[in-house]
């Protein structure tokens, strides 16, 4: 997943602020990290991150986790091609 600095750019070139409260938030506490990132939690926190932040700080923190799923799928995805191509070619197939 991308570190903050990668979110803190990403919500400056959206938006102009950084965020960096948000997104320490989500992603500075290891214990608390995988719970900030469910989004089945999104309607809760997002409700008080809404309130403290307003509406565009709902959505850097919606995009956070937007973010963080296509950077872990991506990576995914190049180890399985990576996998797929080792095999075949171990097999000898082209
Ligand atoms: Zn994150």
């Amino acid at each position: 997943m991308p570190p903050i600095d990668k979110h803190l750019k990403a919500s400056l070139e959206r938006t102009g602020k950084d965020y960096i409260e948000i997104h320490e938030w989500i992603d500075g506490d290891f214990d608390k990290k995988a719970e900030r990132h469910d989004i089945t939690k999104i309607y809760e926190y997002g409700k008080m991150i809404e309130e403290k932040y307003g509406k565009e700080g709902l959505q850097e923190y919606i995009r956070h986790i937007h973010d963080d799923i296509k950077a872990k799928v991506c990576h995914i995805k190049e180890d399985i091609e990576k996998e797929i191509d080792d095999t075949l070619s171990y097999f000898g197939v082209k």
